[in-house]
């Protein structure tokens, strides 16, 4: 097998043995010798048994990262073995290919690839030193799995800069065509690869925005932190008389008006460029009344230090957003902040129901779509919080 050993410190096996795909700095008794980083190399235990195959990166807290538990090469067969088995996943779920995450990093064993696909575009994002470097690899699997029209590079992510890189973003192959559309649970949406968030579209909700279709039969929706205006779109479909969507950006507020337009919806929606946390003292200034209202606010919580003000945010938010919802009204609260655990999220979905004075009943417990599929062994591939709640005064 090429590359050498790095040996772990007594006991710390364990942890990947039951499927945890990093080894932290902390975690290492001997790195292999004349070993460059990103680099394959074999972990074994300090008693001396094989127990995964990995890449290295010393510059990195993460300092290697396991693609197999099997003695095996990192070769373009085994490539194309583990996109092929997330392919079967996820059609395995029913998710259309046509418009879904395709490979989710550790989440499909592949740690440092993301590959998305939007009709005939496909967006390949790496984002660990050892991903990058093997980037061609990847691309000419995509290529040959996939035949897509086009290949766009959104590798312009936060954690390429504790790997050791620098972003990149650009075309691969093919030209991008002058409005990409894709179909989602039966409506139509705009995709700015581009510009847009993460590789054009949060996919990662699409099974939670297909959960408030049928959720209301008229009254009016509020979609805070809207991006797209995704879940309000799904709103109107489901029944929902009008939409009120809110953004901070203009940029995005564009792709949510062109959204309604190519649903026809146009007439019944207004968009309000602002910042959540403005708009809803307003809001409840004037005493604004929905039926239901979506709020889907981006990581208040990068870090784990940071999770207390994040908690102190996500609370105001929710707080502010429940003295909105009607009597016997919805509220779909998300958080994507993997440090705040379920367990604190709904605590914090209790405590601003408390001050609000409403009872919440959690009608719904949703999570990441199964494209993005979480690891037993792994926590930090589970990042995604939804309550779908109903709303009442007493
Ligand atoms: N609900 C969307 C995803 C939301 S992502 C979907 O299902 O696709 C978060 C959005 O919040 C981004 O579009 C970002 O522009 C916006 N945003 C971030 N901070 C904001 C703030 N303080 N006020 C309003 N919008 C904000």
């Amino acid at each position: 097998m090429p590359g050498g050993r790095l040996v772990l410190k007594f006991g710390r096996e364990r942890r990947i043995k039951k499927g945890h795909l990093w080894v932290f700095s902390t975690d290492v008794h001997a790195y292999p010798e004349g070993a460059a980083d990103g680099d394959e190399v074999s972990i074994y235990s300090k008693k001396g048994d094989f127990i995964a195959r990995g890449f290295l990166n010393r510059r990195s807290g993460i300092v290697a990262r396991i693609f197999s538990w099997k003695d095996e090469e990192f070769t373009k067969e085994f490539l194309s073995k583990r996109i092929n088995r997330a392919v079967q996943l996820r059609e395995s779920c029913g998710i259309s290919l046509k418009c879904a995450r395709i490979v989710f990093s550790e989440g499909d064993f592949l740690p440092g690839v993301i590959v998305d696909r939007y009709a005939g575009v496909v967006v390949v994002q790496f984002t660990t030193l050892a991903m990058d470097m093997r980037r061609g690899m990847v691309i000419d699997a995509v290529k040959s799995l996939f035949e897509p029209a086009v290949i766009y590079e959104r590798s312009d992510v936060a954690p390429r800069g504790l790997e050791g890189l620098d972003d990149r973003k650009g075309l691969v192959c093919g030209e991008l065509p002058r409005q990409l559309v894709v179909e989602e649970n039966g409506l139509r949406f705009a995709v700015d690869v581009i510009e847009g968030h993460k590789t054009g579209m949060y996919l990662d909700q699409k099974l939670n925005r297909k959960a408030v279709m049928n959720l209301v039969d008229g009254g009016f929706v509020l979609d805070l932190f809207c991006y797209n205006a995704g879940f309000g779109i799904h709103a109107l479909a489901g029944g929902a008389e009008r939409l009120v969507a809110v953004d901070s950006s203009e940029k995005m507020l564009e792709l949510a008006r062109l959204n309604a337009r190519l649903n026809g919806y146009e007439g019944r929606c207004d968009f309000v460029a602002g910042n959540c946390f403005d708009i809803l003292r307003g809001m409840e200034k004037k005493g604004g009344s929905f039926r239901l209202v979506c709020l889907d606010p981006p990581a208040f919580a990068p870090t784990r230090e940071s999770v207390p003000r994040a908690l102190a945010g996500y609370k105001e938010l929710n707080l502010r957003a429940l003295k909105l919802v009607e009597e016997g009204g919805y509220m779909v609260t998300s958080c994507c902040s993997y440090h705040v655990s379920r367990d604190a999220f709904l605590d914090v979905v209790s405590d601003a129901a408390a001050d609000a004075r409403r009872r919440v009943q959690v009608i719904k417990e949703l999570t990441q779509s199964p494209d993005h599929p979480f690891l037993a062994g792994h926590p930090e591939t589970k990042y995604l919080k939804c309550f779908v709640l109903r709303v009442w005064r007493d």
